[in-house]
């Protein structure tokens, strides 16, 4: 018989966000921008998989997209739109946002925006720094993004000891200045380690699903990351040290499965229908967060 707790998780709508990136977009690998072009794309089949992948599970999700993969791929967007999900804005050339004058920010964000837009028609609510790189709630980037429109974010990972950890989020979805609403991605929080971001792909699958029914069970959404490289296993292998070997390729086999699993042991949607962004349908009765897993 389910317990009180599992009745409120089945309740709980949790979000799955996909980073809609390429394996050369990658921080650990650093390959510059100049050889994207030249290397073979394992967008529009990965793309594929994981839409078949949804909708066997009912599934939808929010797609932050780089402008970048928007100029090339315009079809790509259209579709996923289309399909139900939400497109959402990571940067142009997902230039970490700590590289940035802010005047490099907006003009990112307004490409990012420009290139979207001519994919879908529609304008863009939600943004995810490329690399998680804001580092805090403070950040002049968040003035920015409301200036152009912005109504939530979903970038600044909680896990301590990373570099730039973000301060006063504690994994809850929370009101920024100006009035953005943040919705931390989850992930793995121990001290002394480096969790590089959400780390579905890292950790066991029996930790996540036990982390989203616990938070679930206390009524909490969970904001689950991917990124469309991680979910392909077969993509050519650049060369790279020891480090950024593992950074990049560990896990590649198994995030599918868990990706799978995870799905199975919760509602998940887009952001924009969760507790907290304006228009949501559960937005008008509560104001719910994300926890970081
Ligand atoms: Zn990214």
């Amino acid at each position: 018989m389910p317990s009180e707790s599992d009745s409120a998780a089945g309740l709980v709508r949790n979000a799955l966000t996909v980073d809609l990136e390429d394996y050369y977009h990658s921080a650990a690998l650093g390959v510059p921008r100049e050889e994207w072009d030249r290397l073979p794309s394992r967008v529009v089949g990965n793309v594929n998989r994981l839409l078949e992948l949804l909708d066997e599970h009912r599934a939808r999700a929010t797609f932050f997209v780089t402008g970048w993969l928007a100029d090339r791929y315009p079809l790509v967007v259209k579709r996923l739109a289309a399909d139900g999900h939400e497109i959402a804005c990571h940067g142009y050339w997902h230039t970490a946002v700590t590289e940035q004058t802010p005047e490099q920010f907006r003009t990112e964000v307004r490409l990012a925006g420009e290139a979207i837009a001519a994919a879908t028609g529609s304008c863009l609510r939600g943004f995810r720094a490329p690399h998680y790189s804001i580092p805090d709630a403070r950040h002049w980037a968040f003035q920015i993004l409301a200036e152009e429109g912005f109504e939530y974010d979903s970038s600044l990972v909680t896990a301590q000891g990373q570099q730039g950890a973000a301060s006063g989020a504690e994994g809850a979805a929370f009101v920024l200045p100006r009035g953005l609403v943040e919705f931390p991605p989850a992930a793995w929080r121990r001290p002394g380690l480096d969790a590089a971001g959400p780390s579905l792909r890292l950790l066991p699958s029996a930790w996540i699903k036990r982390a989203v029914r616990r938070l679930n069970g206390r009524g909490v959404p969970v904001v689950a990351a991917v990124r469309l490289w991680e979910l392909d296993p077969d993509q050519p292998r650049l060369p790279c040290g020891l480090w950024a070997r593992w950074r990049h390729y560990h896990g590649l086999a198994d995030t599918e499965r868990k990706l799978r699993e995870l799905l199975d042991c919760g509602r998940f949607g887009r952001v924009d229908e969760l507790p907290g962004v304006r228009g949501s349908q559960e937005g008008a009765r509560s104001k719910g967060g994300s926890v970081a897993v």
